[in-house]
């Protein structure tokens, strides 16, 4: 098995995602150095945070933690290009898993019944091979031994918004997203994940569309990353 293993990495190194070294055979995913240097967002409220601020006025969610602080201009930022658009599916597990651990220590996992992932297209999802949302749920899952529930589809196609007023480009985003609760899955408290919470609408149009389905649902969120 190892030698098996040395081979691969003979033919395939492998390489830190953030600063592009070697990674030693002891490493896993990231160096030690950009490891230890991971721009962890500290979250000290689970149930008072600028997510759920944020999201306050436009969706019901109970509590809320993240991962990591997104900045476009840092080298990480290259650690949510590769799980969305490089096939690295496999990262994007690892993360989940890391992301939910460190949520453990907020308490952050007591109550909640399952994990949902914020949706692709079917076109997209078919597109990149997998939905990055899906693998983080599933790393998390893996750590927290909660089930992934597929309960939201993605409905139509964004298409050219330039000519509609505000209130219907909200109304058309608010769309956007449905989903279908079975009878065994309601009146739980769901989790949505999601990679990058921007501004928050897609969240906040996910738990929307969870609380239309079902009234009785209680909704908290887990991007891994906050944009800054
Ligand atoms: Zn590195």
């Amino acid at each position: 098995m190892n030698l098996i293993r040395d081979l691969k990495e003979l033919l395939l190194p492998r390489l830190c995602p953030v600063c592009g070294k070697l990674l030693m055979q002891s490493e896993d995913t990231l160096c030690a150095f950009c490891a230890i240097g991971l721009p962890r967002y500290r979250v000290t409220n689970i149930f008072d945070n600028l997510l759920l601020r944020m999201l306050w006025d436009r969706a019901d969610i109970k509590k809320a933690t993240t991962y990591l602080s997104y900045n476009h201009f840092s080298p990480y930022h290259k650690l949510i290009i590769d799980i969305k658009f490089h096939g690295r599916s496999d990262m994007a597990i690892r993360l989940g898993q890391w992301a939910a651990t460190g949520a453990a220590g907020q308490g952050f996992w007591e109550g909640i019944d399952a994990l949902v992932p914020v949706p692709l297209t079917r076109w997209r999802r078919w597109r990149r091979g997998y939905n990055q949302a899906e693998m983080l749920a599933h790393g998390m899952a893996e750590a927290t031994g909660l089930p992934v529930l597929s309960l939201l589809r993605r409905t139509k196609y964004r298409s050219s918004q330039t000519r509609l007023t505000g209130e219907q480009r909200r109304k058309n985003a608010e769309d956007l997203y449905k989903a279908s609760v079975p009878d065994e899955w309601r009146g739980k408290h769901l989790v949505l994940v999601d990679d990058v919470m921007t501004t928050g609408s897609t969240l906040a149009n996910c738990a929307k569309a969870l609380l239309d389905a079902d009234p009785s649902a209680t909704i908290s969120v887990f991007p891994l990353a906050l944009a800054q």
